[in-house]
């Protein structure tokens, strides 16, 4: 289980993986949006601006904004045509270096994908169930570490925030790729779009490298509210999980498959793993409100 976080040196960093600001279609500037997140208690943010040529393609600058408790990680929202059904591409690249070069009209989803991850960018597949997106199109982005499967923006633009059926097809398909959650923040007034969706990433230090090579590796979970102190698999046996006060826990993996324990205020679980035949797990902590914590994918 060598991607899961919680036997790892270090502490749990809270984060928001993308965010827009003026320097795209976001309502606010580069430093108001830092001063947002770092008031509201994270601990690093990306500006991911829509990396458009009527954008001037940006990779936000938002340096000037660290302080000893507060890191940000450059990063922007790439785009290219087109999906299965003609959409432009949304993916999310976070640790860009500025100077990356502009896409080229004839680049494609997949194409542009692979040059961010080869530049060192940590990139997630953007929101597939709010835009539509094809298992083929998320499958086609194989170089992506991970799949965006909470994006808060879409809870108030259609109510389609929750792509984890998208994770589990292409998991049950043989693709080993992380999930993230995130606020997709815009700050516009018609939607309520921030502390929607977070992860919390485990490293050694709160500097933006350490943080990038935790997010390529794996070693963070995902959260709209609970969080997930442990997590330990014996293989064959169970998986044990230790979390905040939640009404249901939950091991899933391939198709149907499920194990779960339920009650008021549980802090923790025994799952067995005596039925369970899928090749990877997810732990999904749910609390009373509904706002859940979802582990990456681990495989046995
Ligand atoms: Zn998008
Ligand atoms: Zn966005």
């Amino acid at each position: 289980m060598k991607n899961l976080p919680f036997d790892r040196p270090g502490h749990f960093y809270r984060g928001n993986l993308h965010t827009h600001s003026t320097r795209s279609d976001g309502e606010r500037s580069p430093e108001a949006v830092c001063t947002y997140y770092r008031e509201a208690g994270y601990d690093f943010l990306a500006i991911t601006d829509h990396y458009m040529q009527r954008f001037g393609f940006p990779v936000t600058d938002t340096r000037p904004y660290r302080t000893p408790e507060f890191t940000t990680i450059l990063g922007a929202e790439l785009h290219a045509e087109a999906t299965e059904f003609g959409e432009l591409w949304h993916l999310l690249a976070v640790g860009l270096p500025q100077d990356f070069t502009p896409p080229q009209p004839d680049e494609s989803g997949p194409a542009l994908a692979a040059r961010a991850v080869a530049a060192g960018a940590y990139v997630a597949v953007a929101h597939p169930v709010w835009h539509a997106m094809t298992e083929a199109d998320v499958l086609a982005i194989s170089s992506a570490h991970a799949i965006e499967i909470f994006n808060g923006v879409s809870v108030d633009h259609n109510d389609r925030a929750d792509s984890m059926y998208m994770l589990d097809l292409v998991l049950t398909r043989g693709r080993r790729v992380f999930a993230c959650a995130t606020d997709d923040a815009h700050f516009d007034p018609k939607f309520n779009d921030t502390q929607r969706g977070w992860v919390n990433v485990k490293a050694e230090a709160l500097d933006p490298d350490a943080l990038l090579a935790a997010l390529r590796a794996g070693a963070y979970y995902s959260s709209t509210g609970p969080a997930i102190h442990d997590i330990q698999v014996i293989p064959g046996e169970e998986v044990y999980v230790r979390c905040s006060p939640a009404e249901r826990i939950f091991l899933t993996g391939r198709t149907w498959q499920s194990t779960f324990v339920h009650g008021p205020g549980i802090t923790e679980a025994h799952l067995s793993l005596k039925n369970f035949t899928s090749p990877y797990g997810i732990i999904t902590v749910r609390d009373p409100y509904g706002r859940r914590a979802w582990s990456n994918p681990f495989w046995f």
